[in-house]
């Protein structure tokens, strides 16, 4: 099968064509840096089906980042057909740079000119001819988003894989030519591929060419004594990149053509608008500030059951409602569901419909307290419900962050926190897979490949869990919803809102105490383009949640629904492997033994009956953190007898709290830990696939400690305001922050001692 690669600058649309090609789902951000992988498709409206490979945005192919290294070696190693360089027709010129570097290696190329229908909306037109017979290869405009001119790109594209084409270069000075020319020659006597490619490189004292062809260095050095450029000296690279830019504004600045209508005049309005939004959004002071009143309205709108805070003015109206079907789904209290909370009402309720008739249905047949009732209704079904029962309010929250990402506005929240970030110690560029980790830590933790400095990476990966995942949200939800409950408290959404600040926060600090001790490291500058706002696309919006619904939904009925069956047989069993009250079975033994650890936490030993749940849960959600809810949901149901998970889903938790007699900072303190340890099995597979050889066992130790200091930091605090004793609390939480010193130290002289290996 022929095979084209996708090449182009970051944001320039590639994602979006690759998709729309190959009709997969692949994640389209409206920010740079989100394809990181390679990923491949195939097209198939051609006679033949082509493979479609979609390479990270770059900028340029010298070896600086890890994407430029990806795409550069794929090109040359892998040599596909044809290579797609994809240019955005609203930056043309600084996307040919890379197309004057893709030029000079021998592949077919064919230009593809994105994001016509905004050029052309602003009534200016493009020239391709002139890019076609200055370039030497096809051009083609088009669309990705609107999918014009896909086919006839793709013919063009299968027309050029057809023959052989050799590398070109743009520079002309005649010095350099003469260099470059002499260089090629030498490798051309080596058999080298891509000769004209390898000499530029060469000549540029690119760090990987160089290591590959010492033996040719000296003879590039010798050469590049009689080459002097006024304004560079003799940094070679410099005087390249200049020259490529002089030949792109030499012979393409005319080849977009603006429309009669003074289009000078258009733009610049249209500049001082989006600037504007600018100036405000990501002003100092502002921008942080409006950012924070945006994600507490984004929760707000997902988990308020007192909406815009209107409760009191709907009290009297209320009892009208009572007990009827409005009031399970629009009403709590007198106050007005949010979205999130309505859809997950809905769920809510029917899923206990299913469950109350299978659980009648199954008495009828096989008489009262079967245990394959039991079984079916309170191990499998309940467990399976009470994890899918959130997938609403999951997918609400999302719609809301991929809208923000989809116009652009998370790139400015980059930008913002970039700022405080380099306080810290990291650049802007750790924002982005730390931002991803809000969605799934697994891909956020792949994006760290970006990071170019090794500890900035380490930090990263280590701290992404704390940006609390999709999968964390129904241990916030339901266990915010039990305390408040049970304790009378009224906002189920400050608590969640306030858990995911804990989160950056800890988050915030952990990097700083990182980047000051075992992970030393200065913050690489960070260079990102804002891109143009626009309005959210329906498509990508529903790629996103899709994509979202569909990995929840399989895990929900594979590992999730593995878990709960075995959590029931654990909690019905004895060690003699008969069925035994909950107290006496094995998952209790376990429990009850590994308890003690979590007292200075608020839920651990000072538990009554039943207490040691909290242990299992936390050990549970290793596996998969929707299981922490799945195991209280199994649990609930063999402690209260006829128990039905329904009312705002936080049923479970209200079993578990009134049974457990945990103290409501107890509660909160369980969340944190939850939201702080060692994330899942998946992303625990993916930090050690990302992380260093050895590094691993220590960010596994990093994550405990973090997660023992900051739940029990939660607990003291919290605790000042209820009536718990601290007897045990305040000097554990002191022992685990001597630990955790320790541990630092111990790991900046281990450190030290690699070094020095090293060196
Ligand atoms: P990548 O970083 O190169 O993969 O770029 P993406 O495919 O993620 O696209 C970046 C942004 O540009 C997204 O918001 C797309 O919706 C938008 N986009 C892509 N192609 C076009 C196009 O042809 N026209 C317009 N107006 N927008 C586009």
């Amino acid at each position: 099968m022929k095979r084209f690669a996708l090449a182009g600058n970051p944001n320039c649309g590639k994602t979006t064509l690759f998709n729309n090609l190959t009709g997969s789902t692949a994640h389209v951000g409206n920010w740079p840096g989100v394809t990181v992988e390679k990923k491949d498709g195939v097209y198939k409206k051609l006679s033949e089906p082509i493979k479609i490979i979609d390479l990270p945005g770059i900028y340029s192919l010298s070896p600086y980042t890890s994407e430029e290294v990806i795409s550069r070696n794929y090109i040359l190693d892998e040599k596909p057909d044809c290579v797609i360089n994809i240019v955005d027709a609203t930056n043309l010129e600084r996307n040919l740079y890379l197309t004057t570097q893709l030029l000079e290696i021998d592949v077919p190329v064919v230009v593809a000119v994105n994001m016509m229908d905004v050029l052309e909306k602003n009534g200016d037109s493009l020239d391709e001819k002139v890019l076609e017979k200055k370039l030497g290869v096809p051009v083609v405009k088009i669309s990705a988003l609107e999918e014009a001119n896909l086919k006839e790109l793709m013919e063009r594209a299968f027309e050029a894989s057809e023959k052989k084409r050799e590398g070109v270069t743009v520079l002309e000075s005649k010095d350099l030519k003469h260099l470059v020319g002499d260089v090629k020659i030498a490798f051309k006597g080596k058999k080298v591929e891509n000769p004209l490619f390898h000499a530029i490189k060469l000549v540029e004292n690119d760090e990987i060419e160089a290591k590959m062809h010492e033996e040719l260095l000296p003879m590039v050095e010798e050469f590049k004594q009689t080459l002097h450029d006024e304004t560079f000296g003799n940094d070679i690279e410099a005087i390249i990149a200049d020259e490529r830019y002089n030949y792109i504004s030499k012979n393409f600045s005319k080849v977009i053509v603006h429309s009669e209508l003074a289009e000078n005049e258009k733009k610049e309005v249209k500049e001082t608008k989006s600037d504007r939004i600018d100036k405000v959004l990501t002003h100092k002071v502002w921008g942080l500030l409006i950012f924070a009143v945006i994600l507490f309205f984004v929760f707000h709108l997902t988990f308020s059951e007192n909406l815009f805070f209107l409760g009191g003015l709907f009290k009297d109206a209320a009892p009208s409602f009572e007990g009827s079907i409005y009031e399970g789904l629009f009403w709590t209290d007198g106050g007005i569901n949010s979205p999130g909370v309505i859809l997950f009402n809905f769920f809510d309720m029917s899923f206990s419909a299913i469950i109350d008739a299978v659980s009648g249905a199954m008495a009828s047949g096989l008489g009262e307290g079967h245990w394959l009732t039991g079984f079916l209704c309170d191990g499998v079904l309940s467990g399976l419900f009470a994890i899918l029962g959130f997938l609403p309010q999951i997918l609400v929250l999302f719609l809301f962050f991929s809208t923000m990402e989809d116009t652009g506005y998370m790139a400015r929240v980059a930008f913002i926190l970039d700022r405080i970030f380099r306080k810290f110690g990291l650049s802007g560029r750790a924002f982005i897979p730390m931002i991803m980790g809000f969605g799934c830590s697994v891909p956020a933790m792949i994006n760290t490949r970006t990071l170019a400095d090794e500890h900035e990476k380490v930090a990263t990966i280590r701290v992404i869990p704390f940006f609390s995942c999709g999968a964390k949200l129904p241990i916030l939800v339901a266990i915010a919803g039990g305390v408040c409950e049970v304790f009378g408290f009224s906002s189920v959404d400050v608590i969640t809102y306030s858990m995911y600040v804990v989160g950056v926060i800890t988050a915030i600090i952990a990097v700083l105490i990182m980047r000051h001790s075992t992970q030393r490291g200065e913050a690489a500058p960070f260079i990102m383009e804002l891109p143009q706002y626009h309005w959210p696309q329906f498509r990508a919006l529903m790629i996103h949640l899709w994509d979202k619904a569909k990995h929840f939904v399989k895990k929900a009925f594979t590992i999730i629904l593995a878990s709960t069956i075995i959590i029931w047989f654990l909690s019905n069993f004895g060690w003699d492997w008969q069925m035994c009250e909950m107290e006496d079975s094995i998952l209790a033994s376990i429990g009850k033994f590994i308890q003690p650890l979590f007292t200075p936490l608020g839920f651990g030993s000072q538990l009554s009956a039943f207490g040691w749940v909290f242990a299992v849960a936390a050990i549970t959600g290793l596996i998969a953190k929707e299981n922490v809810i799945a195991t209280f949901s199994v649990l609930a149901a063999a402690i209260v007898a006829g128990f039905e998970g329904t009312e705002e889903g936080v049923a479970e938790a209200v079993v578990m709290i009134t049974n457990t007699g945990i103290t409501w900072p107890g509660a909160i303190a369980f969340i944190a830990f939850n939201m702080l340890t060692i994330p899942c099995f998946a992303a625990c597979a993916t930090a050690k696939g990302e992380l260093q050889k050895g590094t691993f066992k220590w960010t596994l130790l990093f994550w405990i400690v973090a997660s023992f200091i900051g739940a029990s930091f939660v607990y003291c605090f919290l605790s000042m305001f209820s009536t718990d004793t601290l007897a045990w609390a305040i000097p554990c939480t002191a022992v685990f922050i001597a630990l955790g010193v320790l541990t630092v130290f111990y790991l900046r002289h281990y450190e030290r001692k690699q070094d020095s290996k090293l060196a």
